[in-house]
């Protein structure tokens, strides 16, 4: 009963990787229609399932409208990549931080394969700025993107404020699709 079937991606890549914690903040980005949403209220016990764990916090951001779910508060009609709705999502944060941020947010593929690849590596990019604003020290990041020559700009970005990145192709990702994930841990929030 997952609204949609990318919900077995991050399933499994939570399953290896143990990103998502009881008692954890979470920003989901694209988060429409709400599947990774759904995972991430499970995993970190925000709707309160489970008394004996913390509970913690989902926050879903999307363009589109995200119908309502128990333990998530959704930002519908909202730009991931417009600094002028990270005041809103802060407020949703406990103490305005994160301890992972998900995005699996993808632009309307034109079918120009290049294209979209450079538009979806731009929206992760926009991430880093993102992570500086409410992502906390040592927090990870779990993006997709599109392989394609600007995947190792991307991968270095990341290297450069996070101690870790590796590439994930989950078994649920079509094999012959240019689909990946980064994950990124272990973050260090540039001086200022
Ligand atoms: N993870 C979702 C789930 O499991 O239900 C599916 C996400 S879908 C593959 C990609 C989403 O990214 C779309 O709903 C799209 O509207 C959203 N998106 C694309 N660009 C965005 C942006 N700039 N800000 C917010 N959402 C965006």
């Amino acid at each position: 009963n997952f609204r949609c079937r990318s919900a077995f991606k991050l399933l499994e890549m939570d399953d290896k990787f143990r990103l998502l914690q009881p008692g954890f903040s979470v920003v989901d980005c694209g988060a429409a229609p709400g599947a990774w949403s759904q995972v991430a209220v499970q995993r970190v016990n925000s709707a309160g399932t489970d008394p004996a764990l913390p509970r913690g916090t989902v926050v879903g951001i999307d363009l589109l409208n995200i119908p309502p779910l128990d333990g998530a508060h959704f930002l519908s009609s909202q730009d991931v990549t417009d600094p002028s709705m990270h005041a809103k999502l802060l407020e949703l944060l406990p103490n305005r931080q994160a301890h992972v941020i998900l995005s699996d947010m993808a632009p309307n593929a034109s079918g120009f394969r290049d294209m979209d690849h450079e538009k979806l590596i731009t929206m992760c990019l926009s991430l880093i700025d993102l992570a500086e604003k409410v992502l906390q020290p040592q927090g990870s990041l779990l993006c997709k993107y599109w392989d394609g020559i600007l995947t190792r700009t991307l991968q270095e970005k990341l290297s450069g404020v996070f101690g870790g990145v590796r590439t994930l192709k989950p078994q649920a990702s079509r094999k012959d699709s240019a689909e990946r994930y980064f994950l990124a841990t272990m973050y260090r929030k540039p001086m200022k």
